[in-house]
């Protein structure tokens, strides 16, 4: 059998915290766990390290974005070692081995026309990187719903995912596999929030600068959550100087 956990990916804005310190205590219980049932087991970690929040962090602190995670990347590997966590590698997403391949993966997309040139504009809150839909907004003043800080409106010229054309591929997969998300309950969550329509989302960002370049328009930079969310596979493409994901993939 084999078995693979990852923590998150730490955002690296900040410092280490008791939020840090229990999502690695939970991995690691359930990853020592699985080894003593005699499996092979892949145990990931890591920081999560572009982004314009932590460029703000860096200028505000007076050092370079990459002093600056370097810095704070060392704080999240030595709370991990304090826990004596056992896990079997520690990802950043500024490893070459990891930028490469977001690289290749967006640029297969591109390749294969799935991708599409837009203008995204909307709310858009800096603390969670993320764009607001209007009726998401904290009224009034257009605040985060998260952050109760005012979002900003933000025009840019983007290259999209079309993410709403595949949700019939999804409601389909979800249909076939009752398990594919557990518990049930998130399982249902996640289901009808397909069922109700899928928005495109953008892949790059165009005024963002610390992230990894986008290979056809290097000036700008792709998605953070998009870099950050291929860690589960690209860790095992290069974690352990070896592919295992023959052994552990799907995660
Ligand atoms: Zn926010």
């Amino acid at each position: 059998m084999a078995f693979s956990v990852t923590t998150p990916i730490y955002y690296v804005n900040s410092d280490p915290h008791l939020g840090h310190a229990y999502t690695t205590v939970a991995g690691d219980v359930l990853a020592r766990h699985h080894r003593r049932l005699g499996e092979d087991v892949f145990f990931l970690t890591g920081t999560d390290e572009h982004g314009g929040n932590v460029a703000r962090a860096a200028e505000q602190a007076g050092v370079t974005p990459k002093q600056f995670v370097d810095q704070v990347a060392d704080r999240f590997r030595r709370m991990t070692t304090a826990l004596e966590s056992t896990h079997d590698y520690f990802i950043r997403t500024t490893d070459p081995e990891h930028e490469r391949r977001v690289q290749d993966f967006v640029q297969r997309l591109f390749d294969e026309g799935h991708l599409y040139e837009g203008t995204y504009a909307g709310y858009y809150c800096s603390s969670c990187e993320v764009f607001y839909a209007e009726g998401d907004l904290v009224q009034p003043g257009n605040l985060c719903p998260i952050h109760n800080r005012p979002t900003e409106w933000v025009e840019e010229k983007n290259w999209f995912f079309p993410l709403s054309k595949w949700a019939p591929k999804l409601l389909d997969l979800y249909d076939r596999h009752p398990d594919f998300v557990r518990p049930q309950a998130r399982y249902n969550e996640a289901r009808s929030m397909i069922a109700s329509g899928l928005e495109d989302v953008s892949f790059t960002r165009a005024s963002v600068n610390w992230g990894v370049p986008v290979p056809w328009e290097p000036i700008k930079t792709i998605y953070v959550w998009v870099d950050a969310l291929l860690i589960y596979r690209t860790a095992q493409e290069y974690g352990l100087g070896t592919d295992v994901t023959a052994t552990f993939w799907p995660t």
